[in-house]
């Protein structure tokens, strides 16, 4: 038996898939007899065509044209006859084909990095794709699709990377296993959504686990067992049942208000990652969106998506919710997120670095390019805009500064939006808690991100497991800086919500009640559990318990004194 942090929910009884990054490390060789060497490199060119043509139909019918198109360009690039002419001249002077076609295309990617044009500098990542496929096939290293995984896989790996579990086939992945990440990391999160168990922070994973080897993924306790015998496999079967059932009590609160024990109503909206996921907002009754990590829409490609792209992307969504109230947060990457082809520096201390709204405001093109698309979908539906990782009250000022330049630009263009469109602030950083105050005068609305929030105020990196006893919304002092938030947009008579995973938590809904949090956003499975957990406060005792809380000095005492009260 393994065990780890219980991270999604459920029970997944399914057979291993590893999924592990390979070296591409060689030893670079004189070879004699080049010819070979030429066959060898052509052979390999010819193999990664055939693989890219083949993953370029898939997503065409999976994601669409414009997708499999940049995986079709990727076969012109490849065979342009200079590339490949150059690339043989250094063979037959005696080069290996490994270190041949890696002078060549590092040369590419250094002289379209350099470019001034967003165009240019994108074909440099295409550069650096094709180098990685071709070199693969030359070394003979075999990439795992996580797409193409049969039914009833179990996946492990080390780390599970956004743009790769962004690939998950829902049906076919019954549990997920990591080595790090802890609950509010994203493959967690993801895994939520998707509601496949999942248990992280599993030591040694990879290297315990085989390929194939029969597994049960406990999702709940955090337990992961390898090998099972059939008493294990017959009581596992029972409480993924029981699991299943108790799921569909939920059902009970489906099409209901969201109101506490003595009347009090709240918003109880979901966080997604794609316009699609708006349908599960819908479908697991959440009143709208509180959370639309855009980044998703930048992942897994090899471009920045256009502005009619994201425009499409957004009004989709807009659509799917109706009236609905829609907050789509800006680009917020760096961090644990990176997109390969916009080539950030890697970063000492990303989470302290170029990410987010400081990335935005400095890439202007990029970050008018999606006001714009927010601010045409707009007209489509109750889209609200809010900015990620503010700390001053002047990138709050900037950011707004370039809605209002794009506003006025869309205006001469006669481009219909909302010109009354609500900017928001994600309260994500200690900075902005401790200026709730002055961000409130300026903001429209403020969300709570917990997960960064606490990490920032922990000083603790929430996938780090050695760290992790840190890592609690319930610390008193994210508690206090949660109250403070709170306190200040109620002054400012501006609405205060909640879209960090804190908002999902048992333990944490009375003291939110009690500070005067109206609008919950949690993923989608969790909104009928919240909907529950809300209906059994009144407000009085959810003051009672806030005010016992706030007296205590230790997250260990507080969350054991909640223990005992919900
Ligand atoms: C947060 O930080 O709480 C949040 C919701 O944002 P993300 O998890 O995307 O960083
Ligand atoms: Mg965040």
């Amino acid at each position: 038996m393994l065990n780890g942090t219980p991270a999604s929910d459920g029970i997944g009884i399914g057979k291993v898939l590893i999924i592990e990054e390979h070296s591409l490390e060689y030893t670079p060789k004189t070879v004699e007899d080049t010819d070979a060497e030429s066959q060898r490199f052509r052979n390999a060119v010819d193999e990664f065509c055939k693989n890219t043509l083949e993953q370029a139909e898939n997503l065409r019918k999976s994601t669409g044209d414009k997708e499999a198109e940049i995986l079709e360009g990727h076969i012109a690039i490849i065979k342009d006859p200079y590339l490949c002419g150059e690339i043989e001249k250094l063979i037959d002077d005696g080069q290996c084909a490994e270190s041949a076609l890696e002078h060549m295309c590092d040369m590419f990617i250094a002289m379209f990095s350099a470019a001034d044009d967003e165009l240019t500098k994108q074909r440099a990542a295409d550069v650096r794709d094709i180098k990685t496929g071709v070199l693969s096939i030359l070394l003979g290293v075999q990439e795992v699709k996580i797409s193409s995984a049969p039914s009833g896989t179990v996946l492990v790996a080390k780390e599970l990377t956004p743009s790769m579990t962004a690939g998950i086939n829902k049906d076919n992945i019954v549990g997920i296993i990591t080595e790090t990440g802890g609950k509010t990391s994203h493959s967690a999160i993801l895994a939520r959504a998707l509601e496949i168990p999942a248990v992280l922070s599993v030591e040694n994973a990879v290297s315990k686990l085989e390929n194939g080897q029969q597994v049960i993924v406990d999702g709940i306790e955090g337990i992961v067992i390898d090998s099972p015998d059939e008493v294990q496999l017959e009581n596992y079967t029972q409480k993924r049942n029981a699991f299943l059932t108790e799921r569909r009590e939920l059902e009970n609160y489906r099409g209901r208000k969201t109101v506490s024990a003595s009347g009090e109503e709240y918003e109880l909206f979901c966080n997604i990652g794609k316009p699609d996921d708006a349908v599960k907002t819908v479908e697991s009754d959440g009143e709208g969106v509180g959370l639309f990590r855009t980044e998703f829409l930048f992942m897994d490609r090899n471009s920045i998506p256009t502005e009619d792209e994201q425009f499409d992307a957004y009004k989709k969504a807009a659509l799917i919710l109706k009236d609905k109230s829609l907050i789509i947060r800006t680009l917020d990457i760096g961090g644990d997120k990176d997109l390969p082809y916009l080539g950030l520096a890697k970063e000492e201390n990303p989470f302290m670095g170029f990410r987010a709204i400081r990335y935005c405001l400095k890439n202007r093109d990029l970050f008018k390019t999606q006001l714009r698309a927010i601010l045409r979908a707009s007209a489509f539906g109750d889209i609200k805009i809010m900015f990620p990782l503010i700390t001053t009250v002047d990138e709050l000022r900037e950011g707004k500064a370039l809605v209002e330049e794009v506003k006025s630009e869309l205006r001469e263009k006669e481009i219909k939006f909302n010109e009354n469109i609500q900017v928001g602030v994600m309260m994500e950083t200690s900075s902005a808690a401790v200026i709730a105050d002055l961000l409130a005068k300026e903001a429209d609305f403020f969300s709570i991100g917990t997960n960064d929030l606490t990490g920032y105020t922990m000083a603790c990196d929430r996938g780090n497991s050695d760290v992790s006893y840190l890592y609690s919304a319930l610390q008193p002092s994210v508690l206090r800086l949660i109250k403070h938030i709170i306190e200040c947009g109620v002054k400012n008579d501006i609405p205060v919500g909640m879209c960090g995973e804190a908002a999902a938590n048992r333990m944490m809904i009375p003291l939110l009640i009690s500070f005067g949090l109206t609008e919950f956003s949690v993923s989608a499975p969790s909104v009928l559990k919240v909907r529950k957990t809300i209906s059994t406060w009144t407000k009085n005792e959810a003051d009672e318990v806030a005010e016992k809380v706030m007296s205590m000095s230790s997250e260990k005492e507080i969350f054991d004194y909640l223990k005992t009260v919900i």
